[in-house]
């Protein structure tokens, strides 16, 4: 980190500063400057709020050089391991309905899923809705369908957690969803994070990649171990869309953290029928993986059906995204 400071500033009001930033258990090299001086400072300032110093008034500015996510901006290649799928290393197809909406519904989806190569089963029970008059999920009781799914099919479960109160519920659940919208829902996460299993948390609507790496922080510093990010698309100018997919942040993400990056095209596009593009999109950029909204009946869905896939084209983009990855392999 680097401390601009005016010249001529009064001795004893460095002094002062120097002496925080040991507190801070920090050093910081004083250079002399044409215009200004800089106080170069040694040592972890994964700690250390940057913006507090600018409370001197003869700070002028304070650069941070070293992330301030240690555990998220580790390098060595994370692998997590969920059922017979490696995050991290394998490509990871995980589908399902944006919510679970009866036994049939997601246990012949399930079978469906799982013949058309689906690794991990998604469906929501608590949807975080944005009328209060849309379905809201079956709550514990599409907990427990999911847990059905699972049992017939064998495939892992993803669903979305949307409060403290329904920690106990997700015990059997293999991931455990932070949604875009409770991506700095700093109390649930640090909640969550004691939960000892993978956790995947989406980008908020209109968080910038920092802030999301800093909730990633939250998770790794508060004791979960595995944790995946999912970018499902950023609020911007563009409205023709449903979100933008902000490809950029997975080159980006594969380049500064260690943590598997999953690509949702659905929530980005909103359109079932571009899916398929955006798909082969977030495989070409180095995702790993894709989660993706199908529908046995995506006329007559609860929710999102706009952009729900049927299994049948589900099929068709884990054959393509396949072969694509063959190819640029
Ligand atoms: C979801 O995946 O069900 C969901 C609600 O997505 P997001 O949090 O990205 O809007
Ligand atoms: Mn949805």
């Amino acid at each position: 980190m680097i401390i601009v400071i005016k010249k001529h500033t009064d001795k004893d009001r460095v002094d002062a500063l120097l002496k925080k930033l040991n507190g801070m258990g920090v050093n910081a090299v004083i250079t002399q400057g044409e215009s200004f001086d800089t106080l170069n400072v040694i040592g972890d300032t994964t700690k250390i709020d940057e913006q507090s110093f600018k409370a001197y008034d003869f700070v002028e500015s304070v650069k941070r050089i070293s992330a301030p996510f240690k555990l998220a901006s580790d390098k060595t290649q994370k692998v997590i391991k969920v059922g017979n799928v490696n995050f991290g290393k394998d490509f990871v197809f995980i589908a399902g309905p944006c919510a679970v909406e009866s036994e049939k519904q997601i246990v012949e989806l399930a079978q469906d899923l799982k013949n058309a190569g689906a690794n991990i089963l998604r469906g929501g029970a608590f949807k975080p809705r944005t009328s209060p008059y849309s379905f809201q999920g079956l709550y514990d009781e599409g907990i427990k369908l999911l847990l059905k799914a699972k049992q017939q099919t064998g495939l892992p479960i993803i669903s979305e957690i949307m409060g403290v109160s329904q920690l106990d519920l997700f015990c059997d659940v293999d991931i455990v969803q932070i949604g875009a919208r409770n991506m700095q829902n700093f109390e649930l996460i640090k909640n969550v994070a004691t939960l000892n299993k993978p956790v995947m948390l989406k980008r908020g609507l209109a968080n910038t990649v920092t802030e999301w790496l800093l909730s990633a922080e939250y998770l790794l510093s508060n004791g979960a171990s595995d944790v995946i990010l999912c970018e499902r698309g950023i609020r911007t100018f563009e409205t023709t869309t449903r979100a933008t997919l902000d490809l950029t942040s997975v080159p980006y993400l594969k380049d500064t953290t260690n943590l598997p990056v999953i690509i949702d095209p659905s929530h980005a596009v909103g359109v079932s029928k571009f899916i398929k593009p955006l798909a082969l999109a977030g495989a070409s950029v180095g995702a790993d993986g894709l989660m993706i909204e199908v529908h046995n009946d995506p006329e007559n869905a609860l929710s999102d059906g706009a952009q729900a896939v049927t299994s049948a084209q589900f099929k068709d983009i884990v054959d393509n995204v396949k072969q694509l990855l063959n190819a640029i392999k």
